[in-house]
């Protein structure tokens, strides 16, 4: 069972990141207690014992204010046309562990900054936070996979349908929502069911919101000790899905771990695919990066 801490973090850096956002604030939780914790998760390379509830918020937000005011006026680049943009839950997922801290500090906090809006990803739809209209300064990444495999490395998150749902709901709350393709697993069948995910996303998302939504695209990387640790619990299944080491190769990740991805090759040759199949169905939606 993951333990909750309660602590102030003493770890008050803004990272440059480029990708999701512009910048990664500063932990308001480090650790997640959702069901992918146990399969691909990066965050659990490093912490896997405890959800660290960091107290200092305010320390928090003081320090992303001065970095705020550090920036010049912002050139639009793929993480957004007009704001600086800070990624306020790469280490945890914001929905889930809603009830943890005081998220509605940090929201009102984006919202009222002229400069900056807040985003993260998830996979779970909370409907308490459609009590609050963040007039746009808040992005919400749904993060989709298909449904099948879904269940088999996220269980117990929210159904893929109830978070494609989730984008015409949250878009109407005041919210902006952009699509988290992550991780993209290749498997047999993948290209036919990510089919079924465009088609479904086609249908269900009304007409008028499909030019506002882009999505972000990351194939899986998964990490040897974490492998180990999974098939130790007995989940051979997932691990069936994610570790393939005659596809995969070793990297140094972003920030310095260990990590393997799909071989340079291969995975150019995924993209390829998915790239085009993406095109044909979901020609509406524009990537704003995939690697
Ligand atoms: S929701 Fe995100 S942070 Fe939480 S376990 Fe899953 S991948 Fe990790």
């Amino acid at each position: 069972m993951v333990q909750i801490l309660k602590r102030n973090t003493k770890t008050l850096h803004i990272r440059p990141n480029g990708r999701s956002a512009d910048f990664i604030t500063p932990n308001f939780i480090y650790g997640c207690a959702s069901g992918c914790r146990n399969s691909y998760c990066y965050v659990m390379r490093h912490n896997y014992k405890y959800i660290y509830v960091n107290e200092n918020i305010d320390q928090i937000l003081t320090l992303i204010n001065n970095h705020i005011e550090t920036l010049p006026t912002k050139i639009t680049n793929q993480t957004d046309d007009k704001y600086w943009t800070y990624d306020i839950g790469c280490s945890t997922d914001v929905c889930l562990h809603w009830k943890h801290t005081d998220w509605l500090k940090v929201f009102n906090f984006f919202k009222g900054n002229p400069y900056a809006k807040a985003t993260f990803a998830t996979k779970y739809v909370n409907h308490k936070l459609l009590d609050f209209n963040p007039k746009s300064k808040v992005r919400i990444r749904f993060s989709l996979i298909p449904q099948n495999i879904s269940s088999i490395l996220e269980p117990r998150t929210s159904s893929i349908i109830d978070r494609i749902r989730a984008i015409n709901t949250f878009i109407e709350a005041g919210y902006e929502v952009h699509l988290n393709f992550s991780p993209i697993v290749a498997y047999e069948r993948w290209l036919e069911e990510y089919e079924a995910l465009f088609q479904s996303l086609n249908t269900h998302i009304k007409e008028s919101y499909k030019p506002l939504i882009k999505a972000e695209c990351i194939f899986l990387t998964h990490n040897s000790h974490q492998h180990e640790r999974n098939i130790l619990s007995n989940r051979h299944e997932s691990e069936s899905l994610i570790w393939k080491p005659d596809l995969q190769e070793d990297k140094v990740s972003e920030y310095g771990g260990s990590a393997v991805r799909y071989r340079s090759g291969v995975k150019k040759n995924f993209i390829q695919r998915w790239v085009a199949l993406h095109d044909k169905i979901i020609t509406w939606n524009t990537i704003r990066y995939i690697f």
